[in-house]
């Protein structure tokens, strides 16, 4: 059996986050006017943080039927996203949810407060400050920031140099890594972009070079003018997240 959440614990998730989803990275609407209708269409969700049924993801054999129809066992969220989260129980772990929740309401309350949209004021979580410390950590590593800033790529390279900084970037796609600043996290998503076409053109692009040593290089003329490019505009991303540590050190 079911242990679903009542019509009224639903309706309060809901206004709690203003009927948005409350995916961060999504924060669809999910109420609006029908087309050509005097009726309401409605997208949204009441998922369950712990699952209401046995097999259900995340479901907590020690919940009480209470504990696991009570509001704080819910989020609300879109269709896709509350889809989404039923995926991959390992990813979407309790606490990112909670997270989630809890980020969205702070957020619907600070709309109403100062009556305008707060994405952008958030305040850095302790969590951004350890991320933004960490890629800051990495990239002044001298040989990081030499790969990026001072190599030309017509010359040969050493690939293990490069190493750290694409390890970096699966440390950024962790859940554990998620930003919760929306500024932030924007211009981190850049960033990874960047760092993310830069790896894969020296992985297609990148050969063995003939000096031996275990050395690189990037045949085409074209190809090498694209990595210098790149490493540009990881570069110019990389600023912007030394401004944002600058504001809190
Ligand atoms: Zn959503």
């Amino acid at each position: 059996m079911r242990d679903d959440f009542s019509p009224k614990t639903k309706e309060e998730l809901a206004k709690r986050v203003a009927y948005r989803c409350s995916n961060p990275q999504c924060r669809k609407p999910t109420v609006g006017a029908k087309e050509n209708d005097n009726g309401s269409v409605s997208i949204g969700e009441a998922a369950h943080i712990c699952a209401a049924s046995p097999g259900g993801r995340r479901y907590d054999v020690n919940m009480s039927t209470e504990e696991r129809t009570s509001i704080d066992n819910g989020i609300w969220l879109c269709r896709n996203c509350a889809a989404m989260i039923d995926r991959d129980e390992k990813y979407y772990s309790v606490k990112m949810l909670q997270t989630w929740k809890q980020l969205a309401e702070i957020e619907a309350n600070q709309n109403i407060a100062i009556g305008r949209n707060y994405i952008e004021q958030i305040p850095l979580s302790n969590n951004d400050k350890i991320v933004v410390e960490k890629i800051i950590h990495t990239i002044e590593n001298s040989n990081t920031s030499y790969m990026l800033k001072e190599h030309n790529y017509q010359d040969d390279f050493q690939r293990n140099l490069l190493k750290p900084i694409f390890n970096l970037k699966d440390y950024l796609n962790k859940p554990s890594s998620t930003i919760s600043n929306q500024k932030l996290r924007s211009t981190v998503q850049k960033f990874i972009d960047s760092l993310d076409e830069f790896r894969h053109l020296i992985s297609v692009k990148g050969g063995l070079s003939r000096h031996g040593n275990d050395s690189y290089e990037i045949d085409m003329e074209e190809n090498q003018y694209i990595a210098n490019n790149l490493c540009n505009d990881i570069w110019k991303n990389y600023e912007s997240i030394v401004m944002v540590y600058r504001s809190f050190n």
